[in-house]
């Protein structure tokens, strides 16, 4: 394990590793590769997962080792705390955690235990002039980027915000060293107990974490127009979204842009209403289970992509939609 200078944390979902851990993998495997470094991936593995096959999958992604782990209670803090053991032995040069309300408090977790600092919701990873790892955070409501570089010394724990960087499969027919399961048991217990998660208002859910969307482009032609698109998006407890022009025209906010400068996502529906469908949009919706298409050009490139293609004027398909929903 020592040898494995580079470790990302993986959070496990109900489908296997949760998509923003292959990011925060793809762009740390782009570093490592740059320094010669190795990266071992750790996660909480279920008894009867398929460690095999999670291991080619991640070794495709850059990862040479990984630790599955069974750490009892399976709550934030010992397994927070599990890993900071580990690191305490291994002296790993940083510990790298996809930003999500698991990753950030398992993060504070292992910084707090390694009494090292916690860089949260990085949005770029680097090299200095002498190699040393370097990573930019936005601070003061996105106001200032702040650069910092690592002194070697200790440990950094770094969390990076998910959505900003693509998973790339860079390294197809890789081989990993599956390591053997580490199993850690909480010495004290916990002074704390999740009892129950309440689902989030998809109205204000971060879009990268919806699983059903309603997106506007231009094609809505107003801001009275677009108000229908939150509309539907309440009668389907869908999160808004938009294009960089629905953005420009002060329709949505950057934080619900969808694509290279805005954000990557992942819902099970998106219903993309007069949007053309350029590529710098679209690729931050290829992970779309069902994209339903409106768009009055039978030929806009938005049609190719969709599951089922509406060619007729969006807004009055949506009013449409909701008065016959309002009729029952
Ligand atoms: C470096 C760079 C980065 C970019 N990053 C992003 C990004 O992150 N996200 C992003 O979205 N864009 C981004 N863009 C911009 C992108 O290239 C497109 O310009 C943008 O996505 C187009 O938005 P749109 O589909 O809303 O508008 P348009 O391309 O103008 O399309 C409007 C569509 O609406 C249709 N339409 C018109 N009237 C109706 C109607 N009544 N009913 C139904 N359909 C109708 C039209 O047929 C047309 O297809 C980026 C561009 C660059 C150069």
């Amino acid at each position: 394990m020592e040898q494995n200078k580079l470790w990302v944390v993986a959070e496990n979902v109900d489908e296997g590793l949760r998509e923003a851990s292959f990011e925060v993998l793809t762009e740390v495997a782009r570093l490592a590769s740059r320094r010669g470094d190795q990266i071992m991936v750790l996660f909480c593995s279920a008894p009867d997962a398929d460690v095999n096959k999670i291991g080619v999958e991640l070794a495709s992604y850059g990862a040479d080792a990984l630790l599955p782990l069974e750490v009892v209670p399976n709550s934030s803090r010992c397994v927070g705390g599990a890993i900071a053991d580990l690191a305490k032995e291994c002296r790993p040069d940083a510990i790298f955690i996809a930003e999500t309300i698991w990753g950030h408090d398992v993060a504070a977790w292992v910084a707090a235990k390694l009494r090292t600092t916690l860089l949260s919701n990085c949005v770029e990873l680097g090299l200095g002039p002498d190699q040393e790892l370097t990573v930019t955070r936005h601070v003061y409501s996105d106001t200032v980027a702040v650069k910092y570089a690592s002194l070697g010394e200790q440990t950094m724990v770094i969390t990076i915000q998910p959505g900003l960087f693509n998973v790339k499969k860079a390294f197809p027919g890789k081989t990993i060293n599956l390591l053997e399961r580490h199993a850690a048991q909480a010495q004290n217990p916990d002074p704390v107990q999740v009892l129950g998660f309440i689902k989030a208002d998809p109205r204000t859910v971060d879009i990268v974490d919806a699983e059903r969307l309603v997106v506007g482009g231009k094609g809505m032609g107003t801001a009275e127009n677009y108000k229908l698109i939150h509309e539907v998006a309440e009668i389907l407890g869908a999160a808004v979204g938009g294009t960089r022009v629905a953005r420009d025209n002060g329709w949505v906010t950057l934080d619900r842009q969808i694509g290279q400068t805005g954000k990557t996502v992942a819902p099970e529906l998106l219903i993309s209403c007069g949007v053309s469908g350029a590529i710098q949009h679209t690729m931050g919706l290829k992970e779309t289970k069902c994209l339903v298409a409106i768009n009055t050009d039978k030929h806009a490139p938005i049609h190719k992509l969709a599951d089922l293609s509406i060619v007729d004027d969006a807004p009055r398909v949506l009013k449409e939609f909701i008065a016959k929903i309002k009729t029952g």
